[in-house]
């Protein structure tokens, strides 16, 4: 059975193709009334936050995380999205290139953690995915698109308190994209082509970047402890309260991997979101209680400032 409090991304599978699918879809109609994503959230996905998963007792242990989830949850649904935009680390992940999920939608429960029969039902937004890979090859970075008819807990975790709150995952429709081990700057515009395509397709798009942080807290966590994890976990609650987007770049590789950490390229795809804009942000919570970190924080989008350009 998985690891409940929270895994690292599958190892890089090699692809050698340079992403030869481009899919024509460009959002059609007018140009926007929106300009594009106002709002984004940073969730973590541990499946132990699921009831069922994680037990009562467990609950209260991480009562400060769960609290935030429902806020920022609530705060994701008050925007009312149609398109909801997510970043995952757990889908199919390939080392050069990202994965856009093609298709019209996914399905996922927990069966594979012990919890039987939550189910959620997702469909993409295949014009948004579609705008989107177009966007990301015009900017010369590589995106295909691997067939996925399950959803990854990267997702379900988010999307499972989303649907708390209220979300319609009728009327809100997903963007899927996993993240890739190209490096950092890669993952930034390819937040830059979120943002394009947001804006130019006119509908509410909400980012979501899925990501647990270090795993390396505790002797006794799922990975053992490193010096790194605390430090990597410490700098990143720092950005998050602050919205210094700058310190995701800050990292050696070396360090990232000391640190056993998840979710810091889902956030450079959420930094890039906000390219050229100062962001109001909010910390809700950060703790680690079973060597894990947990950050929960939005991001409202403020007023141009070009010198918040990082890459
Ligand atoms: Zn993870």
């Amino acid at each position: 059975m998985p690891d409940k409090r929270g895994q690292l991304p599958a190892p890089d599978v090699s692809y050698n193709s340079r992403c030869a699918l481009l899919v024509g879809i460009v959002t059609g109609g007018a140009m926007a009334h929106h300009t594009g994503i106002d709002l984004a959230v940073a969730l973590p996905h541990p499946p132990i936050f699921i009831e069922g998963i994680g037990s009562a007792a467990d609950h209260t242990e991480a009562k400060a995380s769960l609290d935030a989830f429902v806020r920022a949850a609530e705060k994701v649904v008050a925007a009312d999205p149609e398109v909801l935009v997510i970043a995952t680390p757990h889908g199919n992940t390939y080392g050069d290139c990202f994965n856009i999920s093609p298709g019209r939608g996914a399905k996922g429960d927990w069966r594979s953690f012990g919890r039987d029969p939550v189910r959620y039902e997702a469909s993409f937004d295949e014009a948004f995915a579609g705008a989107l890979r177009q966007a990301a090859e015009l900017a010369g970075i590589p995106c295909i698109e691997s067939v996925e008819p399950v959803l990854d807990h990267g997702v379900m975790v988010p999307l499972h308190f989303l649907i708390a709150a209220g979300l319609q995952l009728g009327r809100c429709k997903l963007v899927r994209i996993s993240i890739s081990f190209l490096d950092e700057a890669a993952h930034y515009k390819l937040g830059c082509c979120v943002q394009q395509v947001a804006a130019a397709s006119g509908r509410t798009a909400v980012f979501v970047a899925s990501g647990d942080l270090s795993h390396r807290l505790k002797h006794d966590g799922p990975y053992g402890y490193a010096s790194e994890g605390p430090a990597f976990d410490k700098a990143v609650a720092e950005a998050f309260a602050a919205g210094d987007f700058a310190r995701f770049f800050s990292f050696e590789k070396g360090f990232r991997d000391k640190a056993a950490e998840c979710g810091l390229n889902s956030f450079l795809v959420m930094a890039g979101v906000f390219d050229g804009y100062d962001v109001r942000a909010q910390l809700y919570s950060y703790e680690g209680p079973w060597g894990v970190g947990y950050g929960i924080a939005s991001f409202n989008r403020a007023e141009p400032n070009e010198a918040r350009r990082f890459a």
